[in-house]
């Protein structure tokens, strides 16, 4: 079933940093003239780029999703990936079906995958639009024990300016999924949630604008609807999969743009619509909780 493509979210974002932001390089620049601590570069069309990693985003938002599901749920919400005996990814003497392990996972696990089950949400790194400011700072580090200097002085290569664009998919999705990555990205305006290097120097607040909304569905759907995958499958294949029945919300919101075909729906919203999209989805994700 999950071969196929029922729903589709493409989210198109935009992070601005409101503080110093460094996502740490782990290699080290032959370039003499970088900082210590210098931010991860990649090369895009032959030029090199500071950039923020999917990888490093889908990390900062699996953490906060997780606290926040294993709060309400135990592990039953999140597992402990580390704790042999309490992960859903633990090695069981034959291999289940594919319906079985999605069903017996965690909530963290079904959304952002195990060595098992693969990931329903991913994040396409973060490019600059435009020119991004950078600037170097000082540090050390202090040890508690002594109140001395433990290290350092060292510089660090943060971003002060400009934004970086990124993509964010979730596919084949339940709409507590939806409901979950919107509260991720609240607690990101919010200054809950910081990226990166020196969270506790104040580094790494972020603002995080939604730019695009567009919602494909593998069916014809009514107007106001948009749907989770436990709706657009069969009932037999929801229940295999231990998947929200009824996963329905109804958007007042008009979209901007709209494409009917028998095969598929494809729906775009403006950015304010997010608003509401998320206070519902949010709702379906309470639901699940309670
Ligand atoms: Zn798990």
């Amino acid at each position: 079933m999950h071969k196929e493509r029922h729903n589709n979210l493409e989210l198109g974002i935009r992070l601005t940093p409101r503080s110093p932001l460094l996502i740490k390089s782990s290699g080290i620049s032959p370039n003499p003239s970088l900082p210590d601590m210098q931010f991860v570069r990649t090369f895009v069309k032959g030029i090199e780029t500071i950039y923020i990693p999917g990888a490093s985003l889908k990390g900062v938002f699996r953490s906060y999703v997780e606290k926040i599901l294993r709060t309400k749920k135990g592990i039953d919400g999140a597992c402990d990936i580390f704790d042999k005996g309490k992960t859903c990814a633990k090695e069981t003497e034959k291999e289940l079906p594919g319906n079985e392990i999605y069903k017996n996972s965690c909530l963290a696990c079904k959304m952002f995958g195990s060595t098992k089950l693969k990931s329903r949400i991913s994040f396409i790194d973060a490019y600059p639009s435009g020119e991004i400011k950078t600037e170097t700072r000082y540090g050390v580090a202090i040890s508690r024990l002594t109140h001395a200097v433990a290290q350092g002085p060292f510089d660090m290569e943060v971003a002060v300016s400009g934004s970086f664009n990124s993509k964010i998919y979730l596919e084949n999705f339940e709409l507590w999924q939806l409901g979950a990555l919107a509260l991720a990205i609240r607690g990101l305006n919010d200054g809950l949630i910081r990226i990166g290097f020196g969270k506790n120097r104040g580094f790494g607040e972020v603002a995080v604008n939604i730019e695009t909304i567009q919602f494909t569905f593998s069916s014809e759907l009514p107007e106001k609807e948009i749907c989770g995958i436990g709706k657009i499958v069969s009932e037999d294949a929801a229940n295999k999969y231990g998947l929200v029945g009824n996963d329905i919300i109804i958007i007042e919101s008009n979209p901007s743009k709209t494409e009917n075909e028998i095969i598929y729906t494809k729906r775009e919203y403006s950015p304010k619509s997010w608003e509401e999209i998320s206070n519902k989805a949010i709702s379906q994700l309470k639901g699940i909780l309670s």
